[in-house]
């Protein structure tokens, strides 16, 4: 569903150039959901944003559902791949309701019966009726990605980038919105690819993962191999303790115990 081969990603500031990504290559098959993994800055964000079409200085060759992607990307491209970012403050107009939040994405790709397939979105994430006139204030943390992660469903995509969707949340809330994603993932078939910096959270959500590093893929894994302690790289062994060390409590809930 996904390829990404050798890209490249480069950016200029004054004097300096940055090379945020240095050759990275993953594929992904439909209905699953791999992960990408590594400290802050090692250029996770940057393969996504890419690939979405976001940043525009790019080499190397990505395709999704057979489709060679360009610079410039089509109406159909924005409507089949969608993102989540981290921050649902951030992301979501603080003016609009909930409901102007959702109806947006439906108007500008031209789709009908709004009534109907806000009512299911906000369904399909959890949130009832009640939720529909609300506003991001009005809402937690937790319930603010929902309506996100609505907003993203909504155009029926077939991939989903997720892009550290539970790290601003309290560590409770992280598995419930890890679970409602599992659930989407099934009930709708979607492909994903979900980036953290936390080993324990890739290795509930996803079957095989890279690990990334100053923009290169350092280890790919299987999260039976990770489970079975095969892992190559020291970079990689640091990843696991850190995420069993930091986030005690995420770690025992969905890696130890998952
Ligand atoms: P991650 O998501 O793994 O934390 P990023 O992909 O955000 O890492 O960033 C990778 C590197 O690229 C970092 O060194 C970051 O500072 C740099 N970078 C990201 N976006 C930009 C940008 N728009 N302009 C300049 N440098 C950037
Ligand atoms: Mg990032």
């Amino acid at each position: 569903m996904i390829v990404i081969d050798d890209l490249h990603v480069t950016f200029r500031s004054g004097r300096h150039v940055i090379r945020a990504v240095r050759g990275v290559s993953v594929t992904v098959e439909e209905g699953e959901v791999y992960g990408l993994v590594g400290e802050s800055g090692s250029g996770k964000s940057t393969v996504l944003r890419a690939l979405a079409g976001l940043d525009g200085a790019w080499d190397g060759r990505m395709e999704v559902a057979g489709e060679r992607l360009g610079r410039r990307r089509s109406a159909q491209f924005h409507r089949r791949v969608q993102m989540v970012f981290q921050d649902p403050y951030g992301s979501l107009h603080p003016r609009h309701t909930v409901d102007r939040t959702l109806a947006e994405p439906l108007k500008i790709h031209g789709f009908d019966d709004h009534d109907g397939r806000i009512r299911r979105a906000l369904r399909e994430v959890g949130l009832n009726d009640s939720f529909r006139f609300r506003y991001p204030h009005q809402l937690s943390g937790g319930q603010r990605q929902r309506v996100a992660i609505a907003r993203a469903i909504i155009l029926e995509p077939r991939v989903l980038l997720l892009d550290e969707p539970t790290s601003a949340l309290d560590v409770s809330v992280q598995a419930e919105i890890l679970n409602l994603l599992m659930r989407l993932k099934r009930d709708l078939g979607l492909t994903m690819i979900l980036v953290s910096h936390n080993l324990a959270v890739i290795a509930h959500m996803c079957d095989r993962m890279s690990v990334m590093r100053h923009g290169a893929v350092v280890e790919r894994l299987t999260v039976d191999q990770l489970r079975g302690g095969e892992v190559r790289e020291d970079y990689t062994r640091q990843l696991l303790l850190a995420a069993k060390g930091y986030d005690r409590a995420v770690a025992a809930e969905l890696l130890l115990e998952g």
